[in-house]
């Protein structure tokens, strides 16, 4: 017997309903009844739609309103204290977007990836004498609601120990302390859902995919000793990664099910077979639920025979994780080519594979067709010419560590830019944007609906270009940027520019909350028609003689932001979008651009899981950055963006990546995240931004004067750069007017002082 399940759906809509019902909802535009009825409603569709696949179990208690650890905390009870005791809709909505319904402020709780995925959680908050109470009855109704349709439930819970690991803390305390705490809190909920006949409740601790201390380690045995006296059956499900040496533990725990990602790490079902007992269920995470390609399932079939011939007891078969992070049907997008088309699965085609998995083996000839029909699709995938460019593969095969090399060391070619660029000491610059006004939004979409011509477009872009180029020049900034008016995104420009890339109309995943995006599918061979920035570029230097930057988005964040090939290594992607960029970075140059700034804002969300792995990504990564960057002569100054903070445990590759100059993201933490380049003695140029322009107050000049001195105690002043975090295009010219203002006057104070 197999069954077949799933471990989440997506839940804002395949139109995106429940967005804008929840956007309706904040505005004031539709009552708390109208946001639940809208929200039963797509929960029930979304059950019904999965129930049509023949799951033996539907998942319940993956609808949120906003995010599954926020719904997690509220359950437990634990709400920090600013926001009042109250344990409403609008209070979770302050917790998650800092705002009560009548507009007054409050301080949000964090928020930060998902694992290495691009969807964002609420960091609980803990304190160190937390209390928990099972505080809300929302997984208890959906679960009632989903009963009284006549499905089997699976009520779907966030582990224990992956809730806590998750949570900050707010003073200096162990929080796995709270375990016990929290654990009877637990006990309760799967009581209550044993009590409304639940037989099965799927407990996620993804943790145990990552590097964990063997307190943590040994607390897994403690906890799951104490939940399997409850009345119900666990499924511990385990998703983004290998169980590695964690696999011989975990397969002891005494839980009734396991739940393994065998799509991010097929190799582990041989090492998990080794531990597993026969009494117990194991679950195979055949269907890639990270990504949109159709399944190979004859080669999952492969993988269920193996797997049967080992294991004795009863198969469960699944996407590797929740999907929640693919869009919901194919159905959609009726103007993809279909051939390409017919290469992918959606949430809803997922969902018939398994079925088609599980009819392959139960009745094999009855499944025969759908099979055939798959070993098409894959194979009119591997031979297609669409995806097969010869004149990358040559170009891929030409790649070499010369490449990879500027002409000279960096003190070299310092002294070169100097003479070239002739800047002053903390020389000034912004970080590529300026903001993107509804008149830059409208000529975009006119141009992009048809509506105005190319030409007049062309026209409305550089008057864009020139006011922002006068802008910057009587503001005093010394290194001048185009202001990229012409861009929706800085993945989705580039993306649709390139040759191997697809656009699909409907193709949104959840990010944050009400926030989508639509990631872009690299399916082929990746290439570069023509220049991409160039016009721009070249039309803003003529109108200044202030160096002209030219703004890219680097190959690793072009890779980290969408879907991916997976008949590749990610690597071999990664080249062939530096070989694009890098044509691009040369063709500026001859344009007469001096300096490039190549931005890898997703650098550091690449890295694996696993430590053990990092360096495996890392070495590629910066091949590939340094592959795109390395065609430019001594005197072509090269940057490079992060927009983040955490660089310890990466800094080595940051400086190999050999940038003359990378910005960061600083100001919020009062330089605190300099201390990373410090403690390295990072050799290159380096703007620590000094404007927080994720917030709406206009820094004064003290303010940055400040943050730049301690910067400066440990920097030397010929190595400083003066900046805002990020790009400004999310801020209003006002205040972006007088924050870079006073930013100008504190380089201007500093050089005096020198
Ligand atoms: N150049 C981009 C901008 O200024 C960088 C954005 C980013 O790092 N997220 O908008
Ligand atoms: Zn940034």
């Amino acid at each position: 017997m197999i069954k077949i399940h799933n471990l989440g759906f997506p839940r804002l809509g395949e139109h995106r309903e429940l967005k804008f019902a929840l956007e309706r909802y904040w505005r004031g535009e539709i009552d708390q009844d109208e946001l639940e009825r809208i929200a039963t409603e797509l929960r029930q569709r979304h059950w019904r739609l999965q129930a049509s696949s023949g799951l033996d179990f539907i998942p319940v208690g993956d609808f949120s309103y906003y995010d599954q650890v926020l719904d997690t905390s509220v359950m437990l009870g634990v709400i920090p204290e600013r926001f009042g005791s109250s344990t409403g809709v609008d209070t979770y909505f302050r917790m998650a977007r800092g705002q009560s319904t009548d507009g007054q402020p409050y301080r949000a709780c964090e928020m930060t990836k998902w694992f290495d995925t691009n969807y964002h959680y609420l960091v609980p908050e803990v304190t160190a004498d937390q209390q928990f109470a099972l505080s809300s009855t929302k997984l208890f109704d959906e679960t009632s609601e989903l009963q009284a349709l006549g499905y089997q439930p699976k009520p779907v819970l966030l582990g224990p120990l992956t809730w806590l690991w998750l949570a900050k803390t707010t003073s200096d305390f162990n929080k796995l302390d709270l375990v016990d705490r929290l654990l009877p809190v637990y006990g309760e909920i799967l009581r209550r859902l044993a009590d409304q006949g639940v037989e099965w409740v799927q407990i996620d601790e993804p943790i145990l995919v990552l590097d964990l201390p063997s307190a943590w380690k040994n607390a897994f045995e403690a906890v799951y000793n104490r939940l399997q006296s409850s009345p119900v059956k666990i499924l511990l499900a385990t998703y983004f990664g290998e169980l590695g040496e964690h696999a011989s533990f975990v397969c002891r725990l005494p839980v009734a099910g396991l739940h393994i990602d065998l799509v991010r790490a097929p190799e582990q079902l041989a090492s998990v077979l080794d531990n597993f007992a026969n009494h117990k269920i194991l679950s195979l995470g055949l269907i890639d639920g990270r990504n949109i390609w159709r399944t190979n399932l004859n080669a999952a079939l492969s993988t269920i025979t193996a797997a049967r011939e080992r294991f004795k007891g009863e198969l469960w078969l699944a996407p590797s994780c929740s999907l929640l992070h693919v869009p919901i049907d194919l159905e959609h997008e009726t103007a993809l080519n279909p051939t390409i088309k017919s290469w992918l699965a959606f949430a809803r085609q997922k969902l018939t594979e398994l079925e088609v998995l599980r009819l392959a083996i139960e009745e094999p000839t009855a499944a025969a067709q759908d099979l055939l029909v798959s070993a098409n699709a894959i194979r009119s995938r591997r031979e297609s010419t669409l995806i097969h460019n010869p004149a990358v593969q040559a170009a891929m095969e030409k790649i070499n560590d010369s490449l990879m090399q500027r002409q000279n060391s960096f003190p070299v070619r310092r002294g070169q830019q100097q003479a070239r660029l002739n800047l002053p000491r903390y020389p000034t610059t912004t970080i590529g944007s300026f903001p993107q006004t509804p008149e830059i939004r409208k000529a975009r979409a006119d141009f992009k609906r048809g509506l105005i011509s190319e030409i007049d477009y062309i026209k409305h872009m550089e008057q864009t270009i020139e006011f922002c180029v006068r802008e910057q020049e009587s503001l005093g900034l010394d290194v001048l940027v185009h202001g990229e008016g012409e861009r929706n995104d800085m993945v989705e420009y580039f993306g649709e520019q390139l040759d191997g890339f697809l656009f699909t109309a409907n193709g949104w995943v959840q990010s944050y909350g009400s926030r989508c995006v639509k990631p872009p599918i690299i399916y082929g061979d990746v290439s570069r028609p023509k220049p991409m920035t160039v016009r721009w570029s070249q039309y803003a230097q003529s109108l200044t003689d202030k160096p002209m930057k030219g703004m890219l988005t680097g190959p690793v964040t072009i890779l980290n932001w969408s879907f991916v090939r997976d008949d590749q290594p990610r690597s071999t992607t990664a080249y062939q979008l530096a070989l694009a960029i890098r044509e691009e970075v040369n063709d500026l140059e001859r344009a007469g651009i001096p300096i490039i700034q190549i931005d890898e804002a997703a650098f550091r969300e690449g890295l694996p899981p696993r430590q053990s792995r990092w360096q495996g990504y890392l070495d590629w990564a910066v091949r590939a950055f340094r592959l795109c960057s390395s065609g430019v002569q001594d005197s072509t100054q090269i940057h490079t963006h992060m927009c983040y903070s955490e660089f310890n445990d990466i800094i080595t590759s940051i400086a190999d990546m050999d940038a003359d100059v990378i910005t960061i993201e600083t100001s919020r933490s009062n330089m605190e995240l300099l201390e990373a380049f410090i403690d390295f003695n990072y050799p290159n140029e380096i703007g620590p931004g000094v404007y927080d322009i994720h917030s709406p107050n206009v820094p004064t000049t003290g303010d940055m004067i400040a943050l730049l001195k301690k910067a400066g105690e440990h920097i030397a002043p010929d190595q400083l750069w003066v900046n805002p975090d990020c790009g400004l295009k999310t801020r209003q010219w006002q205040d972006v007017r007088t924050s870079l203002a006073n930013m100008t006057e504190a380089a201007k104070f500093l050089r005096s002082a020198i």
